[in-house]
């Protein structure tokens, strides 16, 4: 990089080779498997618990090392050039665990906590349903009291580690007739009665990435398993989405660095006319183009995390950081490919994998014209 980081300190950088290496070991040998299961293995959360990479910011009291959020970001920067095994890792690490942790009861923090920390049991957040996405206050899921269980009702999609969870935090309406004001967030042990999960969703890219379905059948819910209060569910999901947010940013950057890291290797390897394809001017002039988009990225980025850090992070700005990075990792990737010619499109190739992983940033999360909806409603 031109631009030198400055947030992380040496135990960061030591943290950085644990984590590095634990991937190494554990999930890249694995992915070609994974990819045909279409999900990673249950048994990677405990070796990841075990090599202490699980909820970095969790407190010591509920069993986690009480690290600041770069740990977090590290995490989300040495997974995200491996087919984004990261997505599972920061679903339940940095999503899952933080509603538990700003909105959970004593007692759950207690109970679930720990065994997230340990890796034993895997967290999902489902929101999605088949016909709502982006309008999260149109969800049909309902959860109505009956004495001190709520009987939870309806289905969710597109849910990543939904087919590994053990639970998943569930948004559903306590409230029907209400739209927003009618959200809660419910923890949903997935081996209730009349709980069910489909199988893996077949998907062009994040191979590895589980994402599935959950059903829910007249499941009795106790009422302690409420995060906070009734009907303010999706008042807590919008105060937790700016760092769900610039997680996406913090992936897409790492991912479009690895891209183009890999990319100019192979152009400086590979010959056509007589020279390295590294020496036409087509080339250069795309890696600078490419380079300097990263470094703006970076910057920005590491700006946010700044933000964060200091809990100045607003909105608008994560969405405007999901935004721009996602769709200049889908710049990055696409060039990056093309320098790879022919080579680019064989799926052994790791920018080929990348060019597909890279599509659904755009989309989850929140989709890219959300973020431009919320940016412009800043104006
Ligand atoms: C790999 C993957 C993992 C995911 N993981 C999870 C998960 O763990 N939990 C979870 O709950 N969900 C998850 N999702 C779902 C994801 O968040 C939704 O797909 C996303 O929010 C979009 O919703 P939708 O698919 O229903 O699209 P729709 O909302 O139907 O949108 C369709 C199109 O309409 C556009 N659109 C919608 N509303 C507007 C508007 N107001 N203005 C302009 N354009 C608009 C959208 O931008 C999009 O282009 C995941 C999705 C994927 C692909």
């Amino acid at each position: 990089m031109t631009i030198k980081r400055e947030l992380f300190s040496e135990d960061h950088d030591r943290f950085r080779d644990t984590v590095r290496r634990f991937l190494q070991r554990e999930a890249e040998p694995n992915r070609e498997r994974w990819e045909a299961q279409g999900a990673f293995d249950h048994a990677v959360f405990d070796a990841a618990g075990a090599a202490g990479i699980l909820c970095p910011t969790v407190p010591e009291a509920y069993g986690g090392p009480g690290a600041d959020p770069l740990y977090s970001a590290i995490v989300l920067e040495e997974a995200a050039p491996l087919s984004n095994f990261g997505l599972a890792l920061t679903m339940h690490s940095e999503i899952v665990t933080n509603y538990m942790l700003h909105f959970g009861s004593e007692p759950l923090k207690q109970r679930y906590l720990p065994r997230m920390v340990a890796g034993d049991w895997v967290g999902a957040l489902a929101m999605t349903e088949p016909a709502a996405g982006s309008d999260v206050k149109a969800i049909r899921t309902s959860a109505l009291r009956d004495g001190e269980h709520y009987v939870l009702n309806g289905s969710k999609t597109f849910i990543s580690n939904g087919t590994v969870c053990d639970f998943a935090i569930v948004a559903a309406k306590t409230e029907p007739t209400a739209a927003a004001k009618g959200v809660s967030l419910l923890i949903v042990d997935m081996n209730l009665p009349g709980a069910n999960k489909g199988p893996p969703l077949k998907k062009i890219g994040l191979k590895s990435q589980d994402t599935g379905e959950l059903f829910f059948a007249d499941v009795r819910v106790p009422t302690t398993q409420i995060l906070g209060e009734e009907n303010r569910g999706f008042a807590y999901m919008m105060q937790e989405l700016p760092w769900e947010r610039l997680q996406i940013a913090i992936s897409a950057v790492a991912a479009a660095e690895a891209a183009y890291s890999w990319t100019l290797t192979y152009v400086r390897d590979r010959r056509a006319f007589g020279q390295a394809v590294a020496e036409f001017q087509n080339t250069r002039f795309t890696l600078a183009e490419l380079k300097t988009e990263i470094t703006l990225g970076r910057t920005f980025v590491d700006r946010c995390l700044g933000l964060m850090l200091r809990g100045e992070l607003d909105a608008t700005t994560a969405s405007m950081a999901k935004y721009w990075c996602s769709e200049m990792q889908g710049r990055v990737v696409d060039a990056c490919l093309q320098l790879h010619g022919g080579y680019g499109f064989m799926a052994e190739y790791p920018i080929a994998r990348a060019y597909v992983d890279a599509r659904a940033q755009r989309i989850y999360g929140g989709t890219n014209e959300i973020m431009k909806e919320l940016i412009a409603r800043d104006l």
